[in-house]
């Protein structure tokens, strides 16, 4: 689904990734950890294909088409979507106008999508203006769900979350990755595929990973069970960067 060939990215001409290798197969989950400021968003960013990441080098490889060089909007027809860690207030945009135009261009039944999220009152809100925490991400899911991508890239979907609604937030990622989209094939075990940024690992309570990576400093350190990371990970922090490196790579 995704494969990621030797890419550097610099911001401002600082080096923030450093030649990273990391695939996604079709149908899977996989799970990136690494400690603060390792270059995690910006990843998740540069395939999203936003500005200011600029690729000084490498490739980004979508359904085995190059995008390195698309535009967001391209990316995102492909059936790229993401939910950032920091969704942006759109004053001036009504929810329900942009479920809206997100959706044009296939069935979705807006009314019962807001409903299962428990978002019916905000939909004739600005998009995220004075949410909480949990709002905003309940947000970026039903906007999630009105796109159907094929494969998601979520960051830190728990983060500045309460705990009542990362139940609501796990399970509802769960269920968009179970569902159908224009790439799900049948004999895949998911329906759609997964690039999940996660700090704490909450997220995997009602995830099922595939494949774990961790990032440090820009760059990937090693790849592995992804259940067994979170466990090493808790138990040390990010010190075993350093180890993980020696015993895998
Ligand atoms: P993570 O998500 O793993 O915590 P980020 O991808 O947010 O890390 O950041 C990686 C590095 O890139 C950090 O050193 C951060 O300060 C830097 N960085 C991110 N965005 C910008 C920006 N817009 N301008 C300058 N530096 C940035
Ligand atoms: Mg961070
Ligand atoms: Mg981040």
């Amino acid at each position: 689904m995704l494969e990621i060939k030797d890419l550097t990215v610099e911001i401002g001409g600082r080096k923030i990734l450093n030649k990273v290798n990391l695939k996604v197969e079709q149908g899977s989950t996989t799970v990136l950890f690494g400690p603060n400021g390792a270059g995690k968003s910006a990843l998740l960013m540069t395939l999203m294909g936003f500005s200011g990441y600029d690729i000084v080098s490498g490739q980004i490889l979508f359904k085995g088409v190059d995008i390195t060089h698309l535009s967001v909007n391209e990316r995102a027809e492909r059936g790229l979507g993401i939910m950032t860690q920091r969704p942006p207030n759109l004053t001036g945009v009504k929810l329900k106008d942009l479920v809206k135009v997100i959706s044009n261009d296939h069935s979705f039944d807006t009314d019962a999508a807001s409903k299962k999220l428990d978002m019916e009152r905000f939909m004739d809100r600005d998009v995220n203006v004075g949410f909480s925490g949990g709002e905003i991400k309940r947000s970026e899911l039903l906007q999630l769900s009105a796109q159907n991508p094929c494969l998601y890239l979520l960051d830190e979907p728990e983060s500045g979350v309460d705990l009542v609604s990362i139940e609501e937030i796990g399970t509802t990622i769960d269920e968009l990755l179970s569902s159908r989209s224009k790439c799900s094939v049948d004999h895949y075990k998911r329906g759609n595929s997964a690039l999940i940024i996660t700090h704490t690992g909450q997220v995997l309570d009602y995830v099922e990973p595939d494949v774990g990576y961790i990032l440090c400093n820009g760059v990937v350190m090693c790849r592995g069970n992804p259940r067994e990371m979170l466990k090493e990970i808790k138990a040390h922090g990010y010190q075993e960067c350093i180890k993980c490196k020696q015993a895998t790579l």
